[in-house]
């Protein structure tokens, strides 16, 4: 579904991807780690051309993402989710939701409201849909805007550190949600330090570092046998 081939991109005179590849098939969902600054963000920006690459190729099924002339088109199959929700402060928390749904799919009001209170449903949020986003938990933040980038029923979702702006007794009810979506077969690309979810939910890991994939591997292997010192290095300083 996803393909990426050798992507470069460099800010200034700092390599921040240097030569990224993997695919991402129908259905998987992948979880990418590693150390701050090594062009995780980056790489995911790159998937929806927030970020545009120096070099390479980005397959979304027989679209090239970082040359295509529609970007619109492509983005909106593609699900974004980050650390600091990004939902519109004067919008309700059904409002966040039907928001995509009217402006951009051009769905009637009443039918968007209806698929809002199902998408908002489905990540395990009733009766708070008249509540702004003032008025919710971080934990219930993070759900709207699952819900609300689910609502545009992307082929792909991307999550860059969903979970770490909240506080900890919130994370789990995110990852629930995740967890679930996973085993519903959404394809999933998701920066995470959360090694319990990457352990449990992704069918491989990828540990990148210095813009550079150093070790890609099943959980069971790379937690238990990874190949390279660095990865073993990473993931001790984690425990
Ligand atoms: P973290 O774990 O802290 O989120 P990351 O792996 O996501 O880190 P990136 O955000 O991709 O890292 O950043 C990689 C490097 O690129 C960093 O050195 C960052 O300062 C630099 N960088 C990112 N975006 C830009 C930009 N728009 N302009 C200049 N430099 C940038
Ligand atoms: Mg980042």
């Amino acid at each position: 579904l996803l393909r990426v081939v050798n992507v470069k991109k460099r800010f200034g005179d700092k390599i921040v991807l240097d030569g990224v590849s993997f695919t991402l098939n129908k259905g998987e969902t992948k979880v990418i780690i590693g150390p701050s600054g090594t062009g995780k963000s980056t790489l995911l920006k790159s998937v929806n051309r927030l970020v545009v690459p120096d070099e390479g190729e980005i397959w979304l099924e027989d679209k090239e993402i970082i040359r295509c002339k529609n970007i619109n088109a492509v983005r909106q199959k593609i699900g974004y989710v980050f650390q600091d929700f990004g939902l519109f402060h004067h919008l309700t928390a059904l409002e966040n939701v039907m928001i995509g749904l009217t402006k951009v799919k051009k769905m009637p009001k009443k039918e968007a409201m209806e698929k809002a209170r199902y998408e908002l449903n489905r990540v395990g949020l009733t009766g708070i849909e008249d509540l702004y986003p003032a008025q919710l938990s971080g934990g219930q933040k993070q759900r709207v805007a699952i819900a609300r980038a689910l609502a545009m029923e992307p082929k792909l979702m991307l999550f860059d550190e969903p979970t770490s702006a909240l506080d900890p007794e919130l994370i789990g009810e995110v990852l629930a949600v995740m967890k679930e979506l996973a085993e519903s077969k959404m394809t999933m690309l998701v920066v995470t330090h959360e090694m319990g979810f990457a352990r449990s939910v992704s069918d491989e890991i990828i540990f990148i570092e210095k813009g550079k994939i150093v070790e890609q591997a099943p959980p069971e292997k790379m937690f238990r046998e990874p190949e390279h010192q660095r990865t073993r290095e990473f993931l001790f300083k984690l425990k």
